[in-house]
């Protein structure tokens, strides 16, 4: 089996090191070619043009948004009898429109997207949602398993994209009013530490209060693995599939405008977790442990 794998990023870089563990050959392309050579250097995959890697059996993809994966599928089709699995935080009507053109060339898409930072794609413990064709999931499957810890048929095409969104969002939700809860306790004069503690212990607790608040937040390092402007894209995706039902989601608008107040410059350079630097800035406070 041949397997190719398109975008060596943060998350990209290790799902594509899991599937060299596989009696497949793995072929690996990215933007900025030295990284694919780096990868091949460290797990034996095989660096190679884009035009070798569409002949695969199996294409991944993982790269900023949808619209990267649109242009490269428009240079370099794949061919007649292969999957491609995009692990982008896509776009759904994206997935919809490419799963239909690319079925007319016999090729079946996967919107496949990941959860799980960069820490899970390192381990191979990521959430994949995937949308689409059942028996194109069921041959796909196996080979996800190699960096996934749970993978799930949410349904048509476009499904998994619509997940993910909508994850996102609920993570966007849970860090900004987590630090609003923090940023009410500091002005209480209450240790903030301890205050963690307590929360990581009880009813309020998330990923957002078990990890990012202590790990990126607290620690006032904002290491970056997820840039904010991809967070800002998922949230843009999960109020588009709001407004295409004409709900009300007063939470969910709030929260885009929350997130969309670092402009895009910045917000490439940054990680998601220094979105809150802004509700510091209203408030005149840091969530230190000072
Ligand atoms: P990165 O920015 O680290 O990597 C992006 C990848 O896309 C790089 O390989 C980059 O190549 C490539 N790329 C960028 N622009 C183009 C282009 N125009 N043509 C071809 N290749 C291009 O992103 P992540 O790995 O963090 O994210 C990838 C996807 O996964 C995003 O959709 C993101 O939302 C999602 N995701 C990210 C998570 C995270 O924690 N980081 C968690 C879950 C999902 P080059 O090396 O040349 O720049």
């Amino acid at each position: 089996m041949r397997i190719g794998f398109i975008g060596l990023g943060a998350m990209g870089w290790h799902m594509a090191g899991h599937l060299t563990q596989l009696d497949a050959t793995v072929m690996v392309w990215n933007r900025t070619q030295h990284k694919a050579e780096a990868h091949a250097m460290q797990f034996g995959s095989l660096a190679v043009e884009l035009e070798q890697l569409v002949q695969a059996d199996l294409i991944f993809s993982c790269l900023p948004t949808s619209a990267e994966v649109e242009a490269v599928i428009a240079a370099y089709p794949p061919r007649s009898g292969s999957v491609w699995i995009d692990c982008t935080s896509g776009v759904p009507a994206s997935a919809q429109q490419l799963s239909r053109h690319l079925k007319q060339h016999g090729v079946d898409f996967l919107d496949a997207p990941v959860s799980g930072q960069t820490i899970g794609a390192e381990k191979g413990t990521l959430t994949v949602m995937i949308g689409g064709e059942r028996t194109a999931f069921e041959r796909a499957q196996p080979i996800i398993q190699a960096f996934a810890g749970l993978i799930e048929h949410v349904g048509d095409s476009g499904a998994g994209f619509a997940v993910k969104a909508v994850n996102n969002i609920l993570m966007a939700a849970n860090l900004w009013a987590l630090s609003e809860g923090m940023s009410v306790l500091k002005a209480h004069a209450v240790h903030l530490d301890a205050a963690l503690a307590c929360i990581n212990h009880s009813s309020g607790k998330s990923t957002m209060s078990e990890t990012i608040m202590p790990q990126k937040i607290l620690s006032r390092g904002f290491h970056k693995t997820f840039a904010l402007n991809l967070l800002q894209k998922d949230i843009g995706i999960a109020i588009d599939l709001i407004k295409a039902v004409g709900q009300p989601a007063d939470v969910l608008h709030c929260v885009q405008q929350m997130y969309s107040e670092m402009d895009l410059e910045r917000a490439t350079q940054v990680d998601f977790s220094a979105a809150i630097q802004t509700l510091e800035q209203r408030n005149q406070l840091l969530l230190d442990l000072a």
